[in-house]
């Protein structure tokens, strides 16, 4: 089990579940970080007693330094503050639970620095999945998924001796809010619609996400990275419930689930606690209570996110960071009232078509140099 973490992103969804799962295990935080939210922060160090904490906006990092002087926490501020927290040198793991690819340099920052990571920030591995891997394999550094389904390939995979066994991974995807809507329904959703999520409570981009099921799409290209496993052995299955997390089929056909009450708190606690499992508050599952488990295959031509996902990561070049960007922008611009809901994946499209021969990148900054040309042709969009 895990000692001491940091956890980046501490104030949202994934961070704040993970602030208590570590409290319910006993693990100390070493460091965390978030944006905005220095009241949480605030609160955070209070409890947690962290050596360090950044907020990435310098002018509440400013404020929080004042609300916490009479703590021993250091205060720091901007993404080199984030990158001194995934540093922090008493963590032996570091949760990167930041909405986003800024979450991909403290994750390259924490791998330099011999940390293992729990990772929840998909972004970061749609954007540097190549670059992440490969130097977490020199660096000797472990990538636990955090995401609910790579969290379930990776416990299905446990006893799988040989890799070339597998005959694909199956992730479930709970459809989201727009499950069965049409091309025409889709038109005049609005965000209160979009962020009214079936099964998970989350933060605003990945519920968005989920809706224009662009979520399922990240999640494709998240598991080439973490697996090495090719697009086309990756299936999709709708399944409403929420209590299959996905399913790994082998070469003898058995297919092996991992199930569970739907809550992130098991895949959070699984990665901290690997290979052991300890006791956790998550109500156990009551299949005779469910009764019923239900499978549909997703409908491509209306949610065409995941097909484009397939298409950047098949490409083998820079387009998975140009799809990356488009979406960060344009959920962003709905999420503030500037565009319509199906505008979000036809931004998308135009950006990954316009750079369509974008070239792979070998470095961070060319990763972010590509990120920042597609955000700016998003912009000019509109
Ligand atoms: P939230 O929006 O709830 O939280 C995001 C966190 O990132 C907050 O701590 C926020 O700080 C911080 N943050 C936002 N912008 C910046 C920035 N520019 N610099 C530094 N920190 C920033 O997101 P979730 O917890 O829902 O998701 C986090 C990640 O986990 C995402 O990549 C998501 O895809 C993934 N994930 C989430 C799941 C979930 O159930 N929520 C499930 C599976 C994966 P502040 O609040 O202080 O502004
Ligand atoms: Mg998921």
């Amino acid at each position: 089990m895990k000692k001491n973490l940091c956890v980046l992103g501490s104030t949202g969804s994934i961070g704040t579940q993970t602030l208590e799962v570590a409290q319910e295990l006993g693990i100390k935080i070493s460091s965390i970080s978030g944006n905005k939210n220095i009241s949480l922060l605030e609160n955070q160090i209070r409890k947690s007693k962290p050596e360090i904490a950044a907020a990435f906006d310098e002018k509440y990092a400013k404020e929080l330094k004042q609300k916490v002087k009479d703590t021993s926490t250091k205060i720091l501020s901007g993404i080199d503050g984030i990158c001194e927290a995934a540093r922090c040198k008493s963590a032996d793991c570091v949760v990167t639970a930041v909405s986003g690819m800024i979450g991909l340099e403290p994750t390259l920052a924490a791998i330099y620095a011999g940390k293992d990571i729990a990772l929840a920030n998909k972004e970061t591995l749609v954007a540097g999945g190549n670059l992440v891997m490969n130097l977490a394999s020199k660096n000797g550094v472990k990538i636990f998924p955090v995401d609910s389904e790579h969290s379930a390939i990776f416990q299905c995979m446990q006893s799988c001796k040989d890799r070339k066994d597998i005959c694909k991974l199956i992730l479930t995807a709970s459809g989201g809010p727009f499950f069965g809507k049409s091309k025409k329904e889709l038109e005049n959703v609005t965000l209160k619609d979009a962020l009214n999520h079936p099964s998970w409570s989350m933060g605003a981009k990945i519920t968005v996400d989920s809706a224009t099921m662009m979520n399922k799409g990240l999640e494709i290209i998240e598991a080439v990275h973490l697996f090495d496993v090719p697009e086309n052995k990756i299936d999709v299955i709708i399944h409403r419930e929420s209590i299959v997390h996905s399913m790994v089929e082998f070469a003898d056909g058995s297919v092996i689930a991992q199930m569970g009450t739907p809550s992130m708190k098991t895949p959070i606690q699984y990665a901290l606690t690997y290979p052991e499992r300890f006791k956790s508050s998550v109500t156990p599952l009551n299949l005779s209570k469910i009764k019923n488990l239900s499978f549909f295959q997703p409908n491509n031509s209306t949610f065409e996110a995941m097909d484009l996902c397939r298409k950047a990561v098949s490409a083998n070049n820079g387009t998975p960071i140009v799809l990356n960007a488009a979406n960060e922008e344009a959920v962003s611009m709905f999420l503030n009232g500037k565009i319509k809901f199906c505008e979000i994946v036809e931004l998308v499209k135009s950006t990954v078509e316009k750079f369509k021969n974008v070239k792979l990148p070998v470095s961070l900054k060319e990763i972010l140099h590509i990120d920042k040309e597609s955000r700016h042709f998003v912009s000019e969009l509109i």
